[in-house]
């Protein structure tokens, strides 16, 4: 072993760190960018759902009207015409005529009622 070739030696092992540190790098910026795209895409979808949501919630509050409970006669429960839904005061199911006429609902129309809230709770997904 002479001198040259030991320096040689050291200078291609710094050579081999220094590469590898560069690939090390390129790894932990490229993570970083996927990690980056996920959370935007994430967000983006988090932001279509809500809006998707805040559409469905506006065609329901224009569609709906404010009815009279034939139970209890509170006025505090918007109902969709044409639907079913349950008194806010007193849990009467009601069923609301396209006319917008309200009576007491059928139990068909309660499992309906109970049906619609709780898709409208899982998240706005509407009905075809
Ligand atoms: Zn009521």
């Amino acid at each position: 072993m002479n001198l040259g070739w030991m320096i040689k030696l050291g200078l291609s092992i710094s050579e081999n760190i220094r590469a590898q540190q560069e690939i090390e790098r390129a790894r932990a910026l490229e993570a970083q960018a996927r990690s980056e795209a996920l959370a935007q895409s994430q967000r983006a979808k988090a932001e279509t759902a809500s809006f998707k949501r805040t559409a469905y919630e506006q065609k329901i509050a224009r569609e709906s009207v404010a009815v009279e409970c034939p139970n209890c006669g509170s006025t505090n429960t918007r109902i969709r015409l044409g639907s079913a839904g349950c008194c806010a005061y007193c849990g009467t199911a009601i069923r609301v005529s396209m006319q917008g006429i309200a009576y007491v609902a059928s139990s068909i129309d309660r499992a309906q009622s109970k049906a619609e809230s709780e898709i409208r709770e899982k998240g706005g997904e509407e009905k075809k």
